[in-house]
């Protein structure tokens, strides 16, 4: 079965994307989608500039569902959410779960990994002495947590917490202690069948040259019999499809010769040959 293009990883102005659901929808048929998800941020107590408020939610689940009536028989249109290890968000109204780590737990606060730099030094330096392989190790542990407690139907940029760590400032991503981090996090959450996005987020947004996760990671999940979906991020439009060449390049040489995407009926996921 050839390449089907689609993305279940797209945010819009309901959360922290600057695009709306139909100019989504409008770019990804111009690139030649066949299926397209939405995952906005789920609500959450914290950090609020980037999660859907509670109203906000309601509005999305309804636009949403109006523009898969408006828009069936030109593409099959997913309701998704992205939904924080510490969002409260209920699992109901929703198609498919992305389970994304983006803070740790700092007392009663929470400090991203993914965001500003400094507080992040700040909680490794308070926390783990400046230890970044501790830092490392802390969050594989949450995501691995969440995905095997939680059983999201996507596990979401399994390796974000390489944007913060420019000029491997934190830790080593060659190093045998960080890759026995990571293969004893992707060997739990193996058990839970969730697919691993490849995820060209950082691609477009965070300066990265390469996915996430890296191959080596790709690699072993490919070898624990683990399935993966290519997935943009997209905060705009114009972005639906960021780095796809590089990402199903990354998929193959991982030694996958195929690959799933939203399915273009009824079911959640479709395979396809790459
Ligand atoms: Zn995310
Ligand atoms: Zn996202």
């Amino acid at each position: 079965m050839s390449r089907i293009l689609s993305s279940p990883h797209v945010h819009t102005t309901y959360c922290d994307g600057l695009s709306s659901v139909e100019e989504m929808i409008l770019s990804a048929l111009d690139h030649g989608f066949e299926s397209l998800g939405f995952s906005g941020h789920a609500c959450q107590n914290f950090d609020k500039r980037y999660s859907m408020t509670a109203a906000a939610e309601r509005a999305y689940i309804r636009e949403v569902t109006a523009m898969r009536r408006k828009y069936a028989g030109r593409i099959t249109i997913w309701l998704g959410m992205e939904r924080d290890q510490w969002s409260y968000a209920q699992r109901e109204p929703y198609d498919y779960v992305i389970g994304s780590v983006h803070y740790l737990r700092d007392g009663q606060a929470y400090v991203t990994v993914d965001g500003d730099p400094a507080a992040l030094d700040d909680y490794c330096h308070r926390r783990f002495d400046g230890d970044g392989i501790a830092l490392a190790g802390e969050y594989y542990r949450a995501i691995s947590e969440y995905v095997c407690q939680y059983k999201p139907e996507i596990i979401g940029h399994l390796d974000v917490i390489r944007k913060n760590n420019t000029g491997s400032k934190y830790f080593n991503t060659l190093s045998p202690v960080y890759r026995e981090i990571v293969q004893k996090a992707l060997e739990a959450m193996a058990s839970s069948k969730a697919v691993m996005e490849v995820n060209t987020g950082g691609m477009a947004r965070g300066g990265l040259d390469t996915p996430y996760p890296e191959l080596f990671a790709l690699r072993q999940w490919h070898k624990l019999g683990g399935e993966v979906i290519l997935a943009s991020d997209c905060h705009k439009a114009d972005d639906i499809a960021f780095g796809y060449e590089k990402g199903l390049s990354v998929i193959r040489e991982a030694g996958y010769d195929h690959a799933l995407a939203l399915g273009r009926g009824c079911s959640l996921f479709e395979r396809y040959q790459i």
